[in-house]
């Protein structure tokens, strides 16, 4: 698993809001928003990666 950061509507980062795994095509993901913990979401980013349709 790798963690991933993002930023904040006022541009602070938020370190490690997300963890992705780090075998290629796996896409598994961990994410949390607003003190939610989403598994598995759909990958809707990245130019290297074709979102999952479900
Ligand atoms: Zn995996």
């Amino acid at each position: 698993m790798l963690p991933l950061s993002d930023f904040g509507s006022q541009g602070a980062p938020i370190h490690y809001k997300a963890w992705v795994c780090s075998s290629p095509g796996c896409g598994f993901n961990i994410k949390i928003r607003n003190g939610d913990v989403y598994l598995n979401e759909p990958i809707a980013n990245g130019s290297m990666h074709t979102p999952r349709v479900r």
